[in-house]
C-alpha cells in the first residue's frame, strides 16, 4: 500500500482576515487542490481533501484513520504524521485545540484524530474477544535530541540506538499502561505541556520540537475457553489460535517548517528553526528517494536525522502511513503551501510491505 495523503485547508484565522489576506487554496472536490494567485495555477491531486467547514469528526472518518486504528489492532505498525508549516493547523487536526489552552477541556466536538483513535481503539479492544494490553510513550525530538515526555523530572536526553531485530529504537523510554480513555488523554496532557514550544511571529503557540506518541497494542494469546458471559461461537475460541501480536500505532506532530526570515527568529530560535528544517529535509530527502521505483532506487540515508531515524520502519518499511498535509489559505503563505503540496505530492508514490 501506499501512504494516503490527506490534505486539510484550514479556516482563515481572525488575524488572516482583519489583514485582508486572500483565500487562495480551494478545493474543487473529488480530491483536487486548486492554488490560484497573481502568478500561480496549479491543481494537484489527494487520496482525501478536507476544507475550512470540515469537522473534526469528517477528518476522522473520511482520511482512512479508523482503519488505521484497526490495522495496528491486528498487528500492524501504524503510523499518522501532520505537516505543514507553522501555525497551518498540525496540532489543531491531531489534538483539537487542547493543544493550545490547558485551562478549559474542548469540547467533544473539536477533539482530534487523536482522541477520536483512542476512543475507537478502547471500543475495539472491549468489543474483541482478545485480551489486549495497551500502553503509550512520547517523546519530542529537539534540537537533534530525544526527550521522554513521561518520565517526571527535568527533560533529559536518551540515546537512539539500532539492533538487527528492532530496528531504530529509543533506549530507556518509558512506556506506561493505560486502561481508560481518562488515562491516555491525561498522558498525552501531561505530556504536551511538556513539549518545547516558543512563541514566535507566525504562532504564538508553536511547537518547536517533532512528538511522537505511540500507542503500543500486545493482544495476549487468549485461552480456549470463551469468556463468561460470550456466546456459543464467540470469537474468543477463534482468536485463542492466534499467536500473541503487537501492533503500533504512532501519531507524528511534525514541527512547522519555516523560513526563519519570515518568523523573525534570531539567536536560540534561529537553532531551533535550522535544526527543525534540516530534520524536515532529511525527511523529505527519504520521501522522494522512497517514491522512486525500487530498482532504482539508491541508499536511503534514514542516519541523516533522529526523526528519519524513528520514522525509518513507518516510512520505507512494513509500516502503513497515513499523512495528513496541513496548510493555511491565505496568499501570505503561498510558497510554504506549494512547497507543502509537492512535499505531499512526492510521498504519494512511496509503497510499502506492510
Ligand atoms: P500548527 O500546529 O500547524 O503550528 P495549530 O494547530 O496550532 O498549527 O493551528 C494554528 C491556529 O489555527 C490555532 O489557533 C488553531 O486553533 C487554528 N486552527 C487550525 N486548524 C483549524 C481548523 N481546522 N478550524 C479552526 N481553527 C483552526
Ligand atoms: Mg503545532
Amino acid at each position: 500500500p501506499r501512504p494516503h495523503p490527506t490534505f486539510r485547508v484550514r479556516p482563515l484565522t481572525c488575524t488572516e482576515t482583519r489583514r485582508g489576506d486572500q483565500q487562495v487554496v480551494h478545493s474543487l472536490g473529488d480530491g483536487a487542490v486548486h492554488v490560484s494567485a497573481a502568478r500561480h495555477d496549479a491543481t494537484f491531486g489527494f487520496s482525501a481533501v478536507f476544507d475550512a467547514g470540515a469537522s473534526q469528526e469528517a477528518v476522522f472518518e473520511g482520511s482512512g484513520m479508523r482503519q488505521l486504528v484497526e490495522l495496528a489492532m491486528d498487528g500492524f505498525s501504524c503510523t499518522v504524521f501532520a505537516f505543514g508549516q507553522t501555525g497551518s493547523g498540525k496540532t489543531y487536526t491531531l489534538m483539537g485545540p487542547l493543544g493550545q489552552s490547558d485551562t478549559q477541556p474542548a469540547s467533544p466536538a473539536l477533539l482530534g484524530l487523536m482522541q477520536r483513535s483512542f476512543t475507537c481503539l478502547l471500543e475495539q479492544s472491549r468489543s474483541r474477544a482478545s485480551d489486549l494490553a495497551l500502553s503509550a510513550s512520547y517523546l519530542e525530538i529537539y534540537n537533534e535530541q530525544v526527550r521522554d515526555l513521561l518520565s517526571p523530572g527535568p527533560p533529559c536526553a536518551l540515546p537512539l540506538r539500532w539492533s538487527k531485530s528492532r530496528g531504530f529504537y529509543v533506549e530507556n523510554q518509558l512506556s506506561v499502561e493505560f486502561e481508560s480513555l481518562e488515562a491516555i488523554v491525561s498522558l498525552l496532557l501531561q505530556g504536551s505541556q511538556r513539549r518545547r514550544t516558543s512563541a514566535h511571529a507566525l504562532n504564538r503557540h508553536s511547537s518547536r520540537s517533532h512528538a511522537l506518541l505511540t500507542i503500543h497494542v500486545r493482544s495476549r494469546a487468549v485461552s480456549a475457553h470463551p469468556a463468561p458471559g460470550q456466546g456459543w461461537g464467540a470469537q474468543g475460541s477463534a482468536r485463542g489460535a492466534c499467536p500473541s501480536k503487537q501492533g503500533t500505532l504512532c501519531f507524528v506532530d511534525l514541527a512547522g517548517s519555516e523560513r526563519v526570515k519570515e518568523t523573525g527568529s534570531s539567536g536560540e530560535l534561529s537553532v531551533e528553526a535550522n535544526s527543525i528544517n534540516r530534520s524536515l529535509l532529511a525527511l523529505g530527502h527519504c520521501i522522494s528517494l522512497l517514491a522512486k521505483p525500487r530498482g532504482k532506487r539508491t541508499h536511503v540515508p534514514y542516519r541523516d536525522s533522529k526523526l528519519t531515524r524513528l520514522l525509518a520502519r513507518s516510512l520505507g518499511g512494513s509500516g502503513i502511513t497515513l499523512m495528513v498535509a496541513c496548510i493555511s489559505p491565505s496568499s501570505r503563505c503561498l510558497s510554504e503551501t506549494l512547497s507543502t503540496l509537492h512535499y505531499a505530492s512526492r510521498a504519494r508514490k512511496v509503497t510499502t510491505r506492510p
